[in-house]
């Protein structure tokens, strides 16, 4: 089988990184969504707990259960609000607070510009009084950025906007709740940080998605993966490889079959523009569901251990290198 390796030294490295912008570890949400961005929720919450982290954030009800025990506090980002002694839920829409169970710990997510989840600027006070009313708790408000990758005013405006989210919150009379909006780009281009905590997933993962003209802080990819030979054989001069036969040998060559294809969550690509490993090798032809050639004769080759590289290759972002790889290909730590 295919496999990958978490290593936890740079992972410590891009977390220590992270407490240089923050001043403090106990301000990091390490953000575990989607499979910890296909790293492996379970293997990165031992890691961060061990760390010293206390919150993680997660994607639903089911991702939570599973690190419940590594951690103080869990928000969740999208699930109906429940009772919990360790889960807050985050309030998406005026429907979200009507639909929450009585004693729900919430976060109030504001639409500061991003458009896509939160309450409105105009209703604000609305929902406080609602969340009041339907007996929730009230532990933090947020919002998130559309632009913090970007070079550009964007990022300030929406952070004046959530400042004046701030003010009419504490006039409202909440004097205690938490308030965050950081990502990882806000995080790595901040100079003076001074909110609760911030979420970050990408930066932890080893990736500055910040373009070349900032100051940038060096990150270390955390994720490698590995594919095994299933079997090698020699192509003379003009035979050719996989469906299609799109790769045609231009000399004699021995090339081995490895076990990772589009099944695993490996991108299928074009096999016109052929995929670099980590090595340097060339896919040879299509990827296959299960498997794909090199001109290899290795047991074990490594096919991509830095997956902004790897995006660029296909033209998406790191995130989705890494959050496509399937669940069932074996992690472990290094
Ligand atoms: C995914 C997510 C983050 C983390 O973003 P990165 O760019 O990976 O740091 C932070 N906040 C929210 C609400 C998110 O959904």
């Amino acid at each position: 089988m295919a496999f990958i390796k978490i290593n936890k030294q740079n992972f410590y490295h891009n977390l220590n990184q992270i407490v240089l912008q923050t001043g403090s570890v106990d301000k990091i949400a390490i953000v575990l969504k989607d499979n910890a961005y296909g790293h492996g929720l379970e293997h990165i919450a031992t890691l961060a707990s061990e760390f010293g982290i206390t919150y993680a954030v997660v994607r639903d009800h089911i991702e939570a259960a599973q690190i419940e025990a590594y951690f103080q506090t869990i928000i969740v980002l999208n699930d109906t609000a429940r009772k919990h002694s360790k889960c807050t839920y985050v309030i998406n829409s005026i429907e979200a607070i009507n639909n929450a169970e009585k004693g729900a710990k919430v976060e109030l997510k504001i639409d500061t510009g991003m458009h896509r989840n939160g309450i409105t600027m105009h209703s604000l006070e609305d929902a406080l009084e609602k969340i009041e009313k339907q007996g929730l708790k009230l532990v933090g408000v947020m919002t998130h950025y559309r632009s913090a990758d970007v070079l550009s005013s964007e990022l300030f405006w929406q952070q004046k906007q959530f400042e004046e989210v701030k003010q009419r919150v504490k006039k409202a009379g909440y004097t205690t709740v938490r308030f965050h909006s950081y990502n990882s780009a806000a995080t790595l281009r901040t100079k003076h940080f001074n909110e609760d905590l911030v979420r970050v997933g990408i930066g932890a993962y080893g990736y500055n998605e910040l373009p070349d003209s900032f100051d940038k802080i060096a990150l270390k990819p955390v994720l490698s993966l590995y594919a095994k030979k299933i079997s090698t054989r020699t192509l003379a001069q003009g035979q050719c490889v996989g469906y299609g036969g799109d790769f045609i040998a231009p000399k004699t060559m021995r090339v081995s079959t490895y076990d990772l294809g589009y099944g695993d969550g490996w991108c299928r690509g074009d096999s016109n523009q052929p995929f670099l490993t980590a090595e340097n090798l060339p896919i040879l032809g299509r990827v296959s569901m299960d498997s794909l050639s090199l001109e290899s004769e290795q047991e074990k080759v490594c096919i991509m251990n830095n997956a902004q590289n790897a995006a660029k290759q296909w033209g998406t972002i790191s995130y989705e290198v890494t959050t496509a790889l399937s669940k069932d290909i074996q992690r472990e730590i290094i």
